[in-house]
């Protein structure tokens, strides 16, 4: 058993749930932390609803396991009680700096003075908070991706100020719960995954808005070519288009906003979304 063993998970939103169920599964003492009551109830939702998913993916014959991973799980909207006695924190709350920053400062009070904290930011540096923490050498970032059992990659990425001891530890309890760690050795915004995947689905977008080839032509190439199981628009159903839309309507470049309007007319405004919806670019 590694020493990262009480672990308490910050937000349990869509991600959230996901580490504290994963965590859970493989053993650990999780308490899971929401800012209300009513928070928690919906957090106590997703994480039985997880177990459907799970089992799907996982086979009949961990439903059991996972419902007893569940039920263990300790909810709290009490921040110094669910953080009082935890080895690591990980930070799941909403993607905004201000948000983060103001969580960690009131973290660093309440958590024992040498207890990790671990932020699953997807676009933000752990560099941009790590001074709101009150213990930069025991902070860094470990990214998870949606569908946590399945999609099983832990990016894990440190400031120059992070401990490699601390790092290391962060890396075996990655190993523990079932993920494969993905050692970044400096800071990247977006990680590994997000800086292969997103110019992939910006080139696709671009063939595609410049009438050079359709979206099925595309996806051929891309799956002939180089074995990959699916093409840029698969993903991009399996993303969710309201998604992809958010991304790029928020960039400024014509490219960008040329997909956001190419991507609200043929697909939001039919109610296409993507895999969610039953169709995107493909019909499910
Ligand atoms: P979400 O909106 O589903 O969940 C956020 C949760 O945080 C909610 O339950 C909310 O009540 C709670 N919350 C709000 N304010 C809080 C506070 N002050 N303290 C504690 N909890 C608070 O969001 P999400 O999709 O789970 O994303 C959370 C984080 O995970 C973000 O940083 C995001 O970048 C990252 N992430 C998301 C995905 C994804 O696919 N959704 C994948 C990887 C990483």
């Amino acid at each position: 058993m590694g020493d990262l063993q009480r672990v308490t998970v910050l937000g349990a939103g869509v991600l959230g749930a996901q580490i504290a169920f994963q965590s859970a599964m493989h053993g650990k003492d999780v308490t899971a932390y929401d800012i209300d009551d009513t928070a928690l109830e919906a957090g106590r939702a997703r994480l039985q609803a997880i177990v459907p998913q799970f089992v799907a993916d996982a086979g009949e014959s961990l439903r059991a396991a996972a419902e007893q991973a569940v039920a263990g799980i300790r909810l709290s909207s009490d921040l110094a009680d669910a953080v009082g006695s935890a080895d690591l924190v990980i930070e799941a709350v909403p993607e905004s700096l201000e948000l983060k920053r103001a969580v960690y400062e009131r973290l660093a009070s309440l958590a024992p003075a040498d207890t990790v904290f671990a932020t699953n930011s997807s676009t933000l540096l752990p560099s941009q908070i790590s001074d709101a923490t009150g213990r930069p050498d025991r902070f860094l970032a470990l990214h998870f991706a949606n569908h946590v059992w399945r999609n099983n990659t832990a990016e894990i990425m440190g400031t120059p100020q992070t401990d490699p001891t601390v790092y290391q530890r962060v890396v075996a309890f990655a190993k523990e719960i079932g993920m494969v760690p993905i050692e970044l050795h400096k800071e990247q915004p977006g990680y590994v995954l997000n800086s292969l995947l997103v110019p992939l689905l910006n080139a696709a977008a671009g063939l595609v808005l410049t009438g050079v080839a359709e979206p099925e032509t595309v996806d051929a190439t891309w799956r002939i070519g180089t074995g990959a199981p699916a093409g840029p628009f698969q993903i991009f159903d399996v993303v969710g288009l309201r998604t992809a839309y958010a991304i790029s309507s928020a960039r400024p470049d014509p490219g960008s906003q040329a997909w956001a309007a190419y991507l609200k007319t043929n697909f939001l405004d039919a109610g296409k979304f993507g895999v969610e919806s039953g169709e995107g670019f493909y019909k499910y």
